[in-house]
């Protein structure tokens, strides 16, 4: 594991008077949870201010999160910041908006558990062995002599649940599942949370996972699959982007699959790809020649290209990848 110096960290944190944290576009359960959760630690600091910023919405499903309300546009900020922290991303180029709020005067912090060869910022925290970007502020809190409160382990949770999938993929470690005992011991109402986090969904989402499974097709054997959303389908069922969320692991659960891709079309030249693979494969190395990266079993790509060419660069390189396996 590599070293992580969070005693550096928290001295950084202490020391800073305008702290900005943030996390990279289309948040995710880990992204907002694990912001949040930092900025409870830092509100226990008393840092004087400290401001949340997440280009686009904050999901609904991860809405109700204490201090969610208080995550603010980039456009509605204003900088400048002495330190900005990024969480569960370490490049400056998946922030999107927010990282105009970054300046000459501000330090960056990454505070990440993505396979990344090359984070931005002036003090890094990087290492994939934490299941989720979450799980990383606990260790942090702990670090800052910081006592566990319920507002942090309610964000904190959702983070690890979400990243983990309920501590069924393939990151899950014995720690996440301390961690997470520690954070229910708070009193945490799991299958409130779960409810709202995994199994409730809006109406367009609902139409949208149907189009999503009718366009699932089987290739080489079965072994790959592949789904595909298109701009249309997203207006017609009323769907949001968020609503795409998880929709790939239905896919990806098919008996007999190593390798699943979604391709969803935003416009008529970018496609967002998202892959999933089976032990053996890395999705984040199989996607990083094509601009992406992630995590071994799950990674994505932003393809600046029309969806039928995506699909046959994307379908090309899996099949490179599948051809290299004993
Ligand atoms: P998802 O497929 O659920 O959008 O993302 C799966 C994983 O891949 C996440 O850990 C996410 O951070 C990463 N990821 C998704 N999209 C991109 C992308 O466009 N570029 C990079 N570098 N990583 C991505
Ligand atoms: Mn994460």
């Amino acid at each position: 594991m590599p070293e992580i110096d969070l005693d550096e960290i928290v001295h950084r944190l202490r020391a800073a008077e305008r702290v900005l944290i943030t996390s990279h576009i289309a948040p995710d359960g880990d992204a907002v949870g694990a912001v949040l959760a930092l900025s409870h630690v830092l509100e226990a600091l008393h840092q004087p201010t400290v401001v949340c910023a997440l280009e686009g919405c904050v999901p609904e499903r991860y809405a109700w999160l204490p201090g969610a309300d208080k995550i603010r546009k980039p456009e509605e900020c204003a900088p400048p910041f002495d330190l900005a922290v990024i969480v569960d991303v370490a490049q400056l180029d998946r922030v999107g908006e927010t990282a105009k709020l970054i300046t000459e005067e501000t330090s960056v912090i990454v505070l990440d558990h993505h396979l990344e060869k090359k984070p931005d910022g002036d003090l890094v925290a990087v290492d994939p062995a934490y299941a989720a970007a979450g799980e990383l502020i606990v260790d942090l809190m702990d670090a800052a002599g910081v006592p566990l409160t319920r507002d942090i382990a309610l964000c904190a949770y959702v983070a690890l649940t979400t990243d983990t999938g309920s501590f069924k993929y393939s990151n899950t470690t014995v720690r996440s599942h301390q961690i997470a005992a520690r954070l229910v011991a708070t009193g945490l109402p799991v299958t409130e949370i779960a409810r709202r986090v995994f199994d409730e969904m809006s109406q367009g989402r609902f139409r949208l996972l149907v189009r999503f499974v009718n366009s699932v097709t089987l290739l080489d054997g079965g072994r790959i699959a592949v789904g595909t959303l298109s701009a249309a389908d997203l207006a017609e069922c009323e769907a949001r982007e968020e609503d795409t969320e998880g929709l790939i692991n239905l896919a990806h659960n098919i008996r007999g699959v190593e390798v699943t891709m979604l391709f969803r079309e935003v416009d008529d030249t970018t496609v967002k790809l998202s892959l999933r693979s089976r032990e053996g494969l890395n999705s984040a190395e199989i996607l990083s020649t094509l601009g992406g990266g992630g995590h071994t079993a799950a990674a994505g790509a932003t393809l600046e290209m029309p969806l039928q060419q995506a699909m046959s660069v994307a379908l090309r390189r899996v099949r490179e990848s599948l051809a290299g396996q004993p």
